[in-house]
């Protein structure tokens, strides 16, 4: 689903952000991804959304080599992929329904379908009650969950979230991360970003630790101590 082979990555002013990573994610597998502020953990998902290229190696997703696609295949694979961000970038003066709608009435769906749909969306996160609400009437953890209906609202096979917790307390966050294990269980490829150590150890999964660019550790979590 996911494949990095010996990525790396420099932007333009000299910044080594990758080195030489390699990973595999397979289909309906859940990660994490760590790493100290600065460790390149935003690189790498920018590389799986396309919004930056490798500067050597390759990123295949589906099966799709991005160094080779051309733009309408990159409209294509974007489609395929839920992004979620820390501060869930949602629009203020729009309604949670529409914040949520927003990239079907991109795509060009019906009232009906975008309606039937986005309901299916906020149902799952919990917050269908909510439909009319505006952002600001809505606490971080709902806001965090709207940000998560707008990225799964065309089911995507894969998510990837930048700090998705970023903003929660212990108790929000756990919720979040409970969210996208129900994703996970329905089979969408989930991979998470945090720096939350506390976070992962309290869960059993992959996790892939970048430090300074580098890929320094991949697997199970033992403990928390010594991850870094
Ligand atoms: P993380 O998400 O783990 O904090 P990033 O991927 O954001 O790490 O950053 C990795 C390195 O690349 C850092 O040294 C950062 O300053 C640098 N970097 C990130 N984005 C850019 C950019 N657009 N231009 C130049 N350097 C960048
Ligand atoms: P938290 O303590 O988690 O930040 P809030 O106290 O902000 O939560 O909100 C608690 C509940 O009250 C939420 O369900 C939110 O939707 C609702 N709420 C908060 N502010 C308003 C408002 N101005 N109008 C209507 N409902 C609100």
């Amino acid at each position: 689903m996911i494949s990095f082979e010996e990525v790396s990555k420099t932007y333009p002013g000299g910044q080594q952000a990758l080195v030489k990573v390699n990973f595999h994610i397979a289909p309906g597998e859940m990660a994490f991804l760590t790493g100290h502020s600065g460790a390149g953990k935003s690189t790498l998902l920018k590389l799986i959304s396309i919004m930056e290229r490798p500067s050597v190696g390759k990123v295949l997703i589906n099966g799709h080599d991005l160094n080779t696609i051309t733009r309408r295949q990159i409209a294509y694979i974007r489609r395929d992929i839920g992004m979620i961000f820390q501060s869930h970038q949602l629009l203020m003066d729009k309604t949670a329904f529409d914040n949520v709608a927003l990239p079907l009435v991109i795509e060009g769906y019906t009232h009906k379908e975008i309606n039937k749909r986005v309901m299916a969306a906020l149902e799952m996160v919990g917050l269908h009650d909510k439909a009319k609400y505006f952002p600001m009437m809505l606490s971080g953890g709902e806001q965090q969950r709207i940000g998560i209906a707008r990225a799964v609202v065309n089911k995507p096979p894969i998510l990837l979230a930048d700090e998705p917790t970023g903003n929660l307390d212990p108790k929000l966050s756990m919720e979040i991360i409970k969210l996208f294990e129900e994703f996970n269980r329905a089979g969408v490829s989930v991979l998470i970003a945090t720096h939350d150590l506390g976070l992962i150890a309290r869960m059993r999964y992959r996790t892939l630790t970048l430090r300074r660019g580098r890929m320094i550790t991949d697997g199970l979590t033992e403990s928390e101590g010594d991850m870094l």
